[in-house]
């Protein structure tokens, strides 16, 4: 069996024609403030990107870009400044922060109803509840990939490894409220291949370059690798050994062009969806 590429970019273009038609609607666009803090250069890339798909697309953003020595009282008086701001409908801060900064005070900090990255503990309850409201870019892409292909994990046996709140934690969840049975793996779970084995739907997000080999995937299993390293060759890689994979998947999404594209569109459904949210009471 030879896979078929779950193309990213495709689903990515499609879902971006919707939404342009959706923005058209407007009578004005919405706006995103995205807060960086530092100088990660990673960080500096996905907020460069994000903002590249604003403008392409007809959002309005503005970039707020602080020093690596700001203080966690100093960005969250920044955000309830932004918080208030009617002009402004969502608020991304970009992590990692420094070590300074509580992550989970920030997300706490952001206004519900501007939570367009979908980290905030309401976001994840309302998630959780099953009335999810906005949902973390990266899950949320990758359902609309499946659904893009037609893929359906009701019924299926879904296996995610990885548990960040902002990957596995969300994605787990989503596949359950669509049918899935699903199991979650880790750092500490033993015999990882025996349960990726058993996997329809196999959902990897671990951050280790080929974690996944071909013996540990199930023929005509469906695969998408979240993973986002780089090889011993400095290009970009995923989790899953793709090549020897994509023998015995039925689908398997590309590094990159698979997921990564989903996630920025998610940001900007999101983003849209903030627009909808404002003037309603919490
Ligand atoms: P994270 O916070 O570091 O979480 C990694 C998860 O993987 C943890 O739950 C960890 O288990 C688990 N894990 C690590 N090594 C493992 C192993 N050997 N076997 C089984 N599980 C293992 O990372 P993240 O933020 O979720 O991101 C995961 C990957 O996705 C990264 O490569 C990241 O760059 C990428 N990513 C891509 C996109 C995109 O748009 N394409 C978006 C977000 C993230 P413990 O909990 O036990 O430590």
């Amino acid at each position: 069996m030879v896979a078929k590429l779950l193309d990213g970019k495709a689903a990515a273009a499609a879902w971006e024609a919707e939404l342009s038609a959706k923005l058209r609607g407007l009578p004005s666009p919405p706006k995103l403030v995205l807060v960086r803090v530092g100088d990660d250069p990673a960080s500096g890339i996905y907020v460069k990107k994000k903002i590249e798909m604003c403008a392409k697309i007809g959002i309005t953003s503005e970039l707020v870009h602080l020093p690596e020595n700001t203080s966690e009282a100093s960005l969250l008086s920044r955000i309830a400044s932004l918080n208030a701001d009617k002009s402004v409908n969502g608020i991304l801060v970009q992590v990692p922060l420094p070590k300074q900064i509580d992550a989970l005070n920030v997300q706490k900090a952001i206004h519900p109803f501007k939570d367009v990255d979908g980290f905030g503990p309401k976001s994840m309850g309302y998630l959780l509840m099953g009335r999810p409201r906005f949902v973390a870019a990266t899950p949320a892409g990758i359902m609309r990939l499946l659904q893009h292909y037609s893929l359906s994990p009701a019924g299926r046996h879904c296996v995610v490894v990885g548990r960040s709140n902002i990957v596995g934690k969300p994605l787990a969840v989503l596949l359950l409220q669509d049918d899935a049975t699903v199991t979650i793996a880790h750092s500490k779970t033993k015999d990882l291949a025996a349960i990726t084995k058993q996997a329809d739907f196999l959902f990897v997000a671990a951050g280790k370059a080929n974690l996944i080999t071909k013996a540990m995937v199930k023929k005509g299993a469906v695969v998408v690798d979240v993973g986002m390293n780089k090889n011993r060759m400095g290009k970009s890689c995923g989790d899953v050994d793709f090549k020897p994979v994509s023998s015995v998947a039925s689908f398997i999404t590309p590094v990159p062009g698979g997921v990564g594209p989903m996630t920025i569109m998610s940001l900007m459904a999101n983003t849209i969806k903030a627009r909808e949210f404002q003037n309603q009471k919490e």
